[in-house]
């Protein structure tokens, strides 16, 4: 590691003095899910799935994919941070309701479940269903709920801030880490751009945080293509682009009718279109020696 780091926003004094936990001094963390899927571990685990469970036959159908596909871990959102607050029958979040579909789906399918945590107050209703805890860009920097969170010792799924920078990231998770929850997977979906992008993009996906976390961080780190460009037809490349810089896996979004999805409508692949993107993932893992798991 270069001491000085020039024109770096990361320090070696911050490596130390700031998140001592998560920075590459240590030795790197392999987030272990079972026995066969692990982030950081050498395998290249994919978790997909809809933006949210909209209803129990949905999110079967989309379990019965994850099955033909030979994939496990699967978007469970019941909780959704939506931008504006109106509720109608096209938007909306199961919230509670959804915590009977969580249980169904675990007596059904062999999947493992990342689900999304906005308050604290929720954390011991779902706790039980949940394999994976996401905390969602924009409570990336609500450090009251990462601390109590990390206490469950469940793994966490830290997504970036879209305005906040790696360092801001790294500290976040180094209020995980000093809770005593070592398994956090970071998660890189986009960040806010320039005008000179805005007509195409909500976001762009930075994939340089890639190798930069890989520099200064040890912990493992996923991209998220299909919230960083919210445009289906850009989702594949972006995802081929995600395993050919070297991360350690990715979340993507698919829906059995992608333009009627809930949520977040735009960005959805539909089954067939997932199917292809997995397909060639699988290919280009070859090359890379990785497990698509
Ligand atoms: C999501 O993954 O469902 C989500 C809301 O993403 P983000 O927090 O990155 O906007
Ligand atoms: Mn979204």
């Amino acid at each position: 590691m270069d001491n000085k780091m020039p024109g770096r926003d990361i320090s070696m004094d911050d490596m130390i003095n700031k998140f001592p936990l998560s920075s590459s001094l240590k030795k790197k963390k392999i987030v272990k899910i079972n026995s066969k899927i692990s982030f950081g571990g050498g395998n290249f685990p994919i978790i997909s799935g809809p933006n949210t469970i909209e209803n129990k036959n949905m999110i079967f159908r989309s379990c019965e994919l994850l099955e033909k596909l030979n994939l496990k871990l699967l978007r469970a959102a019941i909780y959704k941070p939506l931008t504006f607050p109106y509720r109608s029958n096209k938007y909306f979040e199961l919230g509670d309701k959804g915590i009977r579909i969580l249980e169904e789906i675990k007596k059904n399918f062999d999947v493992i479940l990342v689900s999304e945590i906005m308050e604290v107050s929720k954390i011991k209703v779902i706790k039980d269903f949940v394999d994976i805890f996401q905390i969602g860009a924009r409570n990336m920097q609500n450090y009251s709920l990462l601390s109590e969170v990390a206490k469950i010792n469940k793994p966490i799924l830290l997504k970036r801030h879209f305005g906040c920078s790696l360092k801001d990231l790294l500290g976040a998770s180094e209020y995980i880490l000093l809770n005593k929850n070592n398994n956090v997977i970071l998660c890189e979906r986009g960040v806010s751009s320039a005008y000179t992008h805005k007509p195409t993009s909500r976001f762009i996906l930075d994939i340089q945080a890639v190798p930069a976390i890989k520099d200064y961080s040890c912990l493992p780190i996923i991209l998220d293509p299909s919230h960083a460009c919210f445009w289906h037809k850009w989702v594949k490349d972006l995802a081929l682009a995600s395993m050919a810089v070297g991360s350690h896996g990715m979340m993507i979004e698919f829906h059995h009718d992608p333009r009627n999805s809930a949520v977040d409508p735009l960005q959805s692949l539909n089954f067939n279109e997932f199917s292809l993107l997995i397909k060639k993932l699988k290919k280009l893992s070859n090359y890379f020696k990785i497990k698509v798991v």
